[in-house]
């Protein structure tokens, strides 16, 4: 298993809207990143690409995730009159 260097929530990252990607400062310099797409898949490791470091992306998948909407049930009572 992959060790993380730290958990960050996704709130805390820099979304740049031009490539849709969340980035977050790395000790080396550079970012961390993550794209959008990665979360909407459930990913959660953000990358750096100049060096080994890998961080825990902190997010609510259900609201990235899209296509399954999860609602909740409908329970139809059927109302008795009794006179
Ligand atoms: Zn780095």
């Amino acid at each position: 298993m992959a060790v993380f260097h730290d958990e960050v929530e996704i709130e805390d990252f820099e979304y740049d809207e031009e490539t849709e990607t969340y980035f977050y400062p790395c000790p080396c310099g550079d970012r961390f990143a993550i794209s959008k797409e990665d979360l909407e898949n459930g990913e959660e490791v953000a990358t750096c690409p100049s060096c080994s470091l890998i961080v825990r992306v902190i997010y609510d998948k259900e609201l990235f995730m899209s296509g399954e909407v999860v609602s909740a049930p409908s329970s139809s009572k059927a109302d008795l009159v009794k006179c």
